[in-house]
């Protein structure tokens, strides 16, 4: 049985990706920074079917020892705070956990398990403003926040450890994915939530920034499918996981309120406080390497991401009616 072992298992990609590997007969380990209840909710459905162990990736002698007693055979690095803003606020330790995190998890790799396969959740934030549009493996960086920057030290750590120690260690440059598991600090379940409500008459209005913002949107469970197939090649590579397609925050709402037989116009509320600086123009990945080499293609369109989560919403907030 292969064991994987998912830092950051207790996140949007950690829960679909368990789904997948315990799917396919895998033994799944997953590392969450606490064990109180609430922040497991996404893990809900797989207790008992996962073993979880407390661990934020900031002590290397306790990484270590999880790699001693679990010899994973395969590695994904989710641990992050994934919320950018989050990153200015404390910067100091976005850098502890999504920089150094990475290097503390390829040093217990090339120690202790030195077959295993490493992926890297990497980040479109690594082009920040981008050099050219779309992006692609091939693209310079550009990062404009604490993440990004954390971001691109994971990204060539690992590219180093592969040139240089010969791991199997991989980035995944993922652009946006949601689903209704995303946390609603995210435009896209930040809308499809308030779509519900509104509907449900639970709430009035939806205060927005930047409905012009634009972004290459997909869905999550389609993404940890092609992290999976990383894993498989016989060779270790990076690769862009996007759909290729943008869409503006307009269309999220105007797709979301459509679902519940709404006008979003009536609705959304534009707050020049929300919006923040600098934003990002014309993000938008070219998955045409993952396309020919994985032979992955994202199997859920934009708006069948956006219905999903409007109906998530709906059932959740008519189960919890508040
Ligand atoms: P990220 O910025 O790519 O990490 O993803 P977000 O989902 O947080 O934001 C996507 C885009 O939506 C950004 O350009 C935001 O400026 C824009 N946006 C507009 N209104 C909002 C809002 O109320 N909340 C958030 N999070 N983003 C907003």
């Amino acid at each position: 049985m292969t064991t994987a072992l998912i830092t950051g298992i207790a996140g949007q990609d950690g829960s679909y990706l368990s789904e997948l590997l315990l799917e396919k007969g895998y033994r799944v380990v997953g590392t969450v920074p606490s064990l109180q209840p609430g922040p497991l909710l996404r893990l809900r459905h797989l207790q008992g079917r996962v073993e979880l162990l407390r661990d934020d990736l900031l002590d290397q002698d306790r990484l270590e020892e999880i790699f001693r007693r679990h010899r994973p055979q395969e590695v994904y690095n989710f641990a992050s705070h994934s919320f950018l803003a989050d990153s200015f606020l404390q910067p100091i330790r976005a850098t502890e956990v999504i920089a150094m995190g990475v290097t503390r998890l390829l040093e217990a790799i090339r120690k202790i398990a030195p077959e295993a396969r490493f992926f890297q959740a990497s980040s479109s934030e690594i082009f920040g403003k981008p050099i050219e549009t779309p992006q692609s493996e091939t693209t310079p960086f550009h990062p404009r926040n604490p993440y990004g920057v954390s971001k691109v030290y994971g990204h060539l750590m690992t590219v180093t450890y592969r040139e240089n120690h010969g791991l199997f260690a991989c980035s995944g440059i993922l652009f946006n994915h949601e689903s209704p598991r995303r946390s609603p600090e995210f435009v896209p379940r930040k809308i499809t939530r308030a779509a519900a409500r509104i509907r449900l008459g639970l709430d009035r209005e939806l205060r927005l920034g930047n409905l012009d913002a634009r972004r290459d949107w997909g869905y999550a469970g389609d993404y940890v499918r092609a992290m999976w197939l990383m894993l498989q090649r016989d060779r270790p590579e990076d690769f862009v996981l996007a759909t290729g397609e943008t869409h503006s925050v307009r269309d999220l709402c105007e797709e979301a309120f459509s679902r519940v037989g709404l006008d979003y116009r009536e609705f959304v509320v534009t707050d020049a406080g929300a919006c923040r600086p600098p934003e990002k123009e014309q993000l938008v990945g070219n998955p045409g390497k993952a396309r020919k080499l994985l032979e992955w293609k994202p199997q859920v369109t934009f708006r069948e991401l956006v219905r999903m989560m409007v109906d998530a919403d709906l059932e959740e907030a008519r189960r919890d009616g508040c």
